[in-house]
């Protein structure tokens, strides 16, 4: 099988693994408990918070471990709707991953207004820049780039909107961190991340949090992360988190090698498969992501079933989404018609993804075109 969904999630990195194996037998310890044993846990999980605050540049202490973005975001949202007043609203991108949309109307209902963005999945500056101005705002949430087009937002761009304005800002980093440079986000009020996307173990992340005011814990329970966040931490998961995190930092270097792979692709997909359009495709994006809408084939469901006999693992878009025949709700946002917007397909690569599979997707597309008799729409 020749794995493209690493948007999805990634196979364990070897690093990652290690990391974690000789973190799960040394730190055997709680690190709440008192004896050395749990001091020496608790010293681990400190030198991992403190080498993750150095690479996006903040504090250690507004690193909050948690158990993935989703529980980051729901953290970010559930913290604004108990210290907002009543009359803020929040503006929120309209591509946002579901852990922030879901949220966001869950907790300000009509008081949650959407960015909205381009045909090519920028968020409208202008339009936040006239929302800000109108006094209201209490919370901005755009992410650093997107899951399904792997756009990237103008996320430095919308912090000094909202420092201009007094108003925090919140960035989902999942897709961002691991695959583009990490410094300056430590800048943004807000962050969440997790390991997984990018060869790290499932089930752990963090919020970069400011540290200024009363924070409103989503979970209660004993005292941990400085009564932020309740429950013993995942030592091991943190530690292989940040390796991970660490080796792919040393790999930017090799971004644009990466990209290039990723466009040559691109470049034949578009010559040799008449009907296909790349969405986003004037804007910078995460160069593992493409996001194309193929031609005519029924139902998107059917390509990935095809590319899935075919050896390939692709995505309709969001996992929380997919098996669902419902058209991505990024590209609706985006302004594509249902019908567009259901056959659109992500093919999300990792940093060990080579030429050859690359090309071998491709190879498949095609037979897999010829076998759906797919026709441009
Ligand atoms: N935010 C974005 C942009 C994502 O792509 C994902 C994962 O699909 C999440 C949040 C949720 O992350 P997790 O799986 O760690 O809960």
């Amino acid at each position: 099988m020749i794995y493209f969904d690493h948007n999805a999630t990634a196979p364990l990195h070897p690093g990652a693994r290690q990391a974690w194996l000789e973190a799960a037998e040394k730190f055997i310890g709680n690190p709440s408990s008192p004896h050395r044993v749990g001091s020496r846990a608790d010293a681990a999980l400190e030198d991992a918070r403190a080498r993750l605050a150095k690479m996006i540049a903040c504090h250690p202490h507004e690193i909050v471990w948690t158990s993935g973005a989703t529980e980051a975001n729901n953290q970010v949202m559930h913290h604004f709707a108990g210290t907002l007043p009543a009359a803020s609203t929040i503006c929120i991108s309209a591509v946002e991953h579901p852990s922030i949309i879901e949220t966001a109307a869950h907790y300000f209902g009509p008081r949650l207004r959407l960015i909205p963005v381009s045909r090519d999945g920028l968020v409208d500056l202008n339009w936040l820049a006239d929302e800000l101005a109108k006094g209201r705002t209490g919370l901005v949430g755009v992410m650093a780039a997107n899951n399904v087009t792997g756009v990237h937002q103008p996320w430095e761009q919308i912090l000094e909107l909202c420092r201009r304005s007094d108003v925090p800002y919140f960035c989902d980093a999942v897709q961002w961190l691991g695959k583009e440079p990490a410094s300056g986000l430590g800048a943004c009020d807000f962050v969440s991340g997790c390991a997984h996307k990018v060869g790290g173990p499932r089930g752990v992340g963090f919020l970069k949090c400011n540290s200024q005011g009363a924070f409103k814990p989503l979970l209660f329970g004993g005292p941990q992360e400085e009564s932020r966040r309740a429950g013993t931490e995942n030592v091991a998961g943190v530690i292989a988190m940040v390796a991970t995190f660490e080796n792919r930092q040393r790999l930017m270097g090799e971004k644009e090698s990466r990209l290039q792979r990723r466009d040559h692709f691109i470049g034949r997909l578009m010559t040799e498969l008449p009907g296909a359009e790349i969405v986003g495709a004037s804007q910078p994006r995460l160069w593992n992501t493409v996001a194309a809408l193929l031609p005519e084939a029924d139902c998107r469901q059917r390509w990935v079933v095809k590319l899935d006999k075919l050896g390939f693992a692709v995505s309709t878009g969001s996992a929380c989404s997919s098996g669902k025949e419902t058209p991505s709700p990024v590209l609706l946002a985006m302004g594509y018609a249902p019908e567009q917007a259901g056959r659109v397909l992500r093919f999300s690569s990792g940093w060990e993804t080579d030429e050859k599979d690359w090309e071998s997707l491709l190879a498949a597309i095609k037979e897999a075109a010829r076998e759906l008799r797919a026709v441009p729409a």
